[in-house]
């Protein structure tokens, strides 16, 4: 009689494996350089065509595999990594579980040239995780892994899959961590034909801060160097004046490998003290090297979250460390300092602040000297007038430009080192998958995942976490107009800006360069003196206008 009771096949099994650990191409990129850097790679270069559905290349110089080893690469459980349970608890490469490999030949299609140093090179052909061809090649030591067709046979996974934009968006934002994670080997990426990243050989941390985050992050930021017993902490953390509103500016890597780990960021934050006003976060890029066992980095199948032994012990460190850090820089400026008003003071200084001296100066002909923030308002003097900014206004006209600029340059993208989940009404999801194209053109990366829910993997750098989800509903809501209309672009482009932009505008300044930012993109504006509502971002008076006011009011006195 047959059973209704089957063993699986080793392909279905591998498949479901699959669904576990390969995610999306970035999940193949991920585990193939992971490899590369396990094989001891100084030199590693990615290749992704059509956002690697098409095809995803890694080649590394490391250590290379024989044609036995090559065989068993691909069979489930398959590890040179570790022999035992045991071992488990001294890992220090990044792969271990022998799975990746497996599922990724499973679901596309393979081939794998290596050699081993001063050998002949092996090339095999991998269809639906079987071998299908084996034979010689010439190449030098190191390995070449070619995917190719990712998800040809799981069209289920397949149709979940971002555009190949967003995802080649995602691959570089993975292998920024892998570069930041990893200065002293050099990477390339290229993603369709055009070379994303191109890190120099052995760099400093510094180095790889500045070329991947920008001048802005390296240049406000200090280093952090703290050395105890077994722990070893190092990297920048950004100055108190140069916080953000929210956590995406926060590079996080234990061991070698990119985390996130509440428990850890809340230790910084801590460190930062009574330095940070409540809900603004700093900016980090920090390392922390720890002995193997007091981590336990196997409880996500992608090894991003971590469980901490002597999760105390970290978090007091951590915190010491970073407060050893700031005590080291010039003193802690308070939010916005008051000034006094001292005309001999080289204009546009906060005493207290420590300011790149390039940055001495904007508006080079027309020195502006600002004296003070009262609540949103912001008092400075320009061509003999004194000057009131209101710096909501201001900071809702800056953001509505840029993000209709947007629609044409692209706004900036912060990637969210753990992407998040919103649930949405079916009609909102319907609006936002509708629309996702042109809200993806203002900062944030969605993917559906399932049925009204989204994986929020980037965001606009001045939207918080915390009211994505009300942001998306209210999105979705001004969208519906649009619904049966045709030619909505430009109207559309509009609604979006002016939502954001309302949510994104701030009511003060928090520091002196942040004030002289506001001014330089206030006057970049096609419209400087309104804000999209319409009320007045600035108002000036001169010396009329204020004799106006003095006489007016020496008139009611002298009535009363
Ligand atoms: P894991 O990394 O968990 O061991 P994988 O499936 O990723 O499992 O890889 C299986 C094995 O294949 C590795 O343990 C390693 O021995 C070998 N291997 C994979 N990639 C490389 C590479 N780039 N260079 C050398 N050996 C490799
Ligand atoms: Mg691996």
């Amino acid at each position: 009689m047959e059973s209704a009771i089957q063993l699986l096949s080793d392909e279905t099994i591998n498949q479901i494996a699959a669904g576990e650990v390969i995610e999306s191409p970035a999940s193949v990129v991920k585990e193939l350089v992971e490899n590369a850097l396990d094989a001891g790679a100084k030199k590693i270069v990615v290749e992704v065509v059509g956002g690697g559905l098409q095809k995803i290349a890694v080649s590394d110089d490391g250590f290379g595999m024989n044609a036995e080893e090559a065989k068993l690469s691909i069979v489930r459980h398959a590890t040179s990594k570790i022999t035992k349970a045991q071992d488990l608890f001294h890992i220090s490469s990044k792969g271990f579980r022998g799975e990746a490999l497996a599922s990724i030949a499973s679901i596309s299609q393979m081939t794998i040239e290596t050699a081993k140093e001063g050998a002949t090179g092996v090339k095999l052909e991998i269809e639906r995780g079987e071998r299908v061809k084996e034979g010689k090649c010439a190449r030098t030591k190191g390995t070449t892994f070619v995917v190719k067709n990712l998800f040809h046979n799981v069209p289920a996974r397949k149709r979940f899959q971002k555009s190949p934009p967003a995802i080649s968006a995602e691959i570089f934002r993975l292998m920024t961590m892998l570069c930041l994670s990893h200065p002293s080997v050099q990477f390339e990426l290229l993603s369709s034909g055009k070379k994303a990243i191109q890190t120099g050989p052995n760099e400093t941390l510094a180095d790889r801060a500045r070329l991947l985050l920008g001048d802005a992050f390296a240049q406000n930021a200090l280093p952090l160097e703290f050395e105890q017993g077994p722990l070893h902490f190092f990297g920048l953390i950004g100055a108190p004046s140069n916080s953000r509103p929210n956590r995406m500016s926060q590079y996080l890597f234990l061991n070698g490998r990119g985390v996130q780990c509440d428990i850890l960021v809340d230790a910084i934050r801590n460190g930062y003290g009574t330095r940070l006003e409540e809900r603004r976060h700093p900016l980090f890029l920090l390392h922390l090297n720890v002995p193997a066992d007091l981590v336990d980095v196997n409880v996500h199948p992608q090894k991003l979250h971590i469980r901490l032994r002597q999760e105390e012990l970290f978090v007091n460190k951590l915190g010491e460390a970073v407060e050893i850090a700031l005590g080291k820089q010039a003193p802690i400026v308070s939010p916005f300092s008051p000034i006094d008003v001292d005309f001999n003071d080289a204009p546009l200084r906060f005493k207290e602040e420590v300011e790149p001296a390039q940055d001495l100066l904007f508006l080079p002909d027309e020195p502006v000297k600002i004296y003070e923030q009262i609540d949103r308002f912001l008092f400075l003097k320009q061509n003999e007038k004194l000057v009131l900014i209101d710096v909501e206004a201001a900071s809702f006209r800056i953001l509505y430009e840029k993000l209709i600029e947007s629609m044409e340059t692209k706004m900036e993208k912060q990637g969210l080192l753990v992407p998040f989940n919103v649930d949405l009404t079916p009609v909102e999801s319907t609006m936002i998958l509708t629309h996702q194209g042109a809200i993806e053109q203002m900062g944030f990366s969605l993917r559906a995942i399932g049925k009204d829910v989204f994986m929020v993997e980037a965001l606009p750098p001045f939207i918080e976490e915390d009211s994505v989800k009300e942001i998306l509903s209210e999105m979705a809501r001004a969208l519906q107009q649009f619904i049966g209309k045709g030619d909505y672009e430009s109207k559309r482009r509009k609604s979006l800006a002016y939502q954001l932009a309302q949510r994104g505008k701030v009511k003060r300044v928090t520091g002196h360069l942040e004030a002289k930012r506001l001014l330089e993109r206030l006057e970049s504006c096609q419209n400087q003196t309104h804000c999209p509502k319409g009320n007045p971002t600035r108002i000036e008076l001169g010396y009329d206008t204020i004799e106006h006011l003095f006489r007016k009011n020496q008139k009611t006195c002298s009535e009363s």
